[in-house]
């Protein structure tokens, strides 16, 4: 990563060291924490400024409390959750600004880790506003932002707190999401293929329209394909599509003939006549080519496509996958989402799963040990990859 400055470049010894970490992580009903990918994901930093003798402040937010102080939004399963994984006491502040949250750090000794209360209790955070992020400010010597998934937006701890400390890094995290999903997909080795799924086209048309500069070969699946496919004079009968972006498909597909990039839409389609999300059950199933009935909805891509795309897959040095290619929670509508991370994890190039439920495909296949990288960040993920600042990666010092 070449432009900014990272935990290797300073000195942290005795110094207070406020992380912006992303311990968003899912809670179940009663206040567990479901899936601690978030947590595994923020330790490397931590670890590494706990070998360095500095007194760790770990700052992050969970959930969506809209600016006040939910206890079944605290982060205190968190702070227990850490000390198991670190083997070590974690000091828990209850708040994460004013004078208990200082107390609390200014009696941390060198090598000590303290996580504060959640930053969105306040709405302060989210908005931005100056004295909150001058608050935080007083429990840092130096600032890291090791929380990818929230470096998209400017918030208190992300981006407002830069402007009252002199010295702000990313952590070790943050590094490697740049490294892979910056460096390593705008000059990947070649062959690059770009396998984008999910919901809807305007969501990644910016992200489609970037990596036509860089790619060899375009993937598409889930019900983004049907946008195109309507775009193509196909019939989809009920399946989720954007008929207002036909026009956005057809410029992409244009666009890639231009440019001479492979352009892979599905050649067959699981379709069923009716579906039940809740009860992740499905009705009567058929695997169809062309045009889609009406009264069925194309839910997951057929045998024939899984095998196109795996070739495609297969013979490529660098893979970037970003969305399902059907509605991969419901388990009769999983297996392209699933052979395509098989595919994906079995390559010899270098696989990287950009985010959100592409990462949750990629774990319930169980191939998630075999990729070379899987993003934390959704929304940031997308974002950078559509060649955007991040604001919370801006804001800290420049090599
Ligand atoms: P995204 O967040 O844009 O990556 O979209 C992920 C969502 O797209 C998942 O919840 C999938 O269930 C959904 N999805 C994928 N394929 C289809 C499809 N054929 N029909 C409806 N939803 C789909």
């Amino acid at each position: 990563m070449a432009e900014v400055k990272t935990v290797k470049d300073v000195d942290f010894s005795g110094k207070k060291v406020f992380v912006r970490v992303d311990f968003n992580v899912p809670l179940t009903s009663t206040c567990e924490i479901s899936d601690d990918t978030r947590i595994d994901a923020a330790l490397p930093t931590i670890q590494f400024l706990i070998e360095r003798n500095a007194r760790v402040v770990l700052a992050s937010h969970l959930g969506r409390p809209k600016g006040e102080k939910k206890p079944e939004l605290s982060l205190a399963p968190v702070a227990r959750a850490l000390a198991n994984k670190l083997k070590k006491p974690i000091v828990f502040a209850k708040d994460c600004i004013g004078p208990e949250a200082e107390k609390a750090v200014n009696a941390l000794n060198n090598g000590d880790v303290l996580l504060l209360e959640n930053l969105r209790f306040y709405a302060e955070e989210e908005k931005n506003v100056s004295e909150f992020a001058e608050s935080l400010a007083k429990l840092a010597d130096i600032y890291v932002n090791d929380a990818f998934g929230t470096a998209h937006r400017a918030h208190g701890s992300t981006e407002g707190i830069t402007h009252f400390v002199d010295t702000c890094v990313a952590g070790l995290l943050i590094e490697k999401e740049l490294d892979y999903l910056g460096e390593k997909t705008s000059a990947p080795e070649k062959p690059f293929t770009v396998i984008l799924g999910g919901a809807k086209v305007s969501d990644k048309i910016k992200v489609i329209d970037t990596l036509l500069e860089k790619a060899d070969t375009i993937i598409i699946g889930g019900a983004m394909a049907y946008t195109f496919a309507l775009a193509n004079g196909k019939k989809i009968g009920d399946s989720l599509s954007e008929p207002d972006k036909v026009d956005v498909a057809q410029a992409a597909m244009d666009k890639a003939k231009l440019k001479g990039v492979q352009f892979l839409l599905p050649v067959d389609t699981m379709i069923v006549d009716s579906l039940d999300f809740g009860a992740k059950t499905v009705g009567n199933t058929q695997i169809i080519e062309g045009d889609i009935p009406d009264g069925w909805e194309g839910v997951d891509i057929g045998p024939k496509s899984t095998a196109l795309f795996k070739e495609a897959i297969a013979s490529a040095k660098t893979i970037l996958w970003n969305g399902p290619m059907g509605i991969f929670e419901i388990e009769a509508c999983s297996k392209g989402s699933f052979a395509v991370a098989e595919s994906v994890a079995n390559s010899n190039g270098t696989s990287i799963i950009g985010g959100g439920d592409s990462v949750k495909a990629i774990k319930s296949s169980g191939y998630s040990d075999k990729v070379t990288f899987m993003s934390t960040g959704g929304g940031a993920s997308l974002e950078f990859l559509e060649g955007k600042v991040l604001p919370g990666v801006a804001a800290l010092d420049k090599k």
